[in-house]
């Protein structure tokens, strides 16, 4: 089994959790959310800001800043619920026989904008090209 790297090889991570970020006060029920799917492991609801005709997130149930430190430092369990809840909700939209599109900002270059990993299932039409150019 391969082995963990160990928590300081992501000390160049310029955004660190901040346990006051939007989607953990979502997470503790302090602000209200459009909620599609929860489970012991994910919440999804609906962005607030929707860019296509479906716009949901789905964020894990701990304190994860990206898709790098919750795959180096979550445990299991949570890791494949978190991925099966993406799914489920996918299902569970309807859009996997239109198509569908995941996305995961993670850090500065990728415009992350809430430090908590999310992953964002869009659709709904025609997405066009995978980045801009
Ligand atoms: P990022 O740019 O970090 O990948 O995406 C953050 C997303 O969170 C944006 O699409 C933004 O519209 C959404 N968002 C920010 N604040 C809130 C909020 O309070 N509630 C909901 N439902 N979405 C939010």
């Amino acid at each position: 089994m391969p082995k963990k790297p160990p928590a300081d090889n992501r000390k160049d991570n310029p955004m660190a959790y901040d346990p006051n970020n939007v989607f953990a006060r979502i997470l503790r029920g302090e602000i209200p959310c459009n909620r599609v799917y929860e489970d012991d492991f994910a919440l999804a609801f609906h962005d607030l800001n929707p860019q296509a005709p479906v716009h949901v997130l789905v964020i894990p149930k701990g304190a994860y800043v990206s898709m790098d430190d919750f795959t180096a430092d979550a445990p299991d369990a949570l890791i494949s619920g978190y991925m099966r809840a993406v799914g489920t909700v996918a299902r569970q939209l309807g859009v996997t026989g239109s198509g569908y599109r995941l996305l995961a900002n993670a850090g500065t270059d990728a415009g992350q904008e809430v430090p908590h990993l999310h992953i964002h299932i869009f659709a709904g039409r025609p997405l066009g090209p995978m980045l801009v150019r």
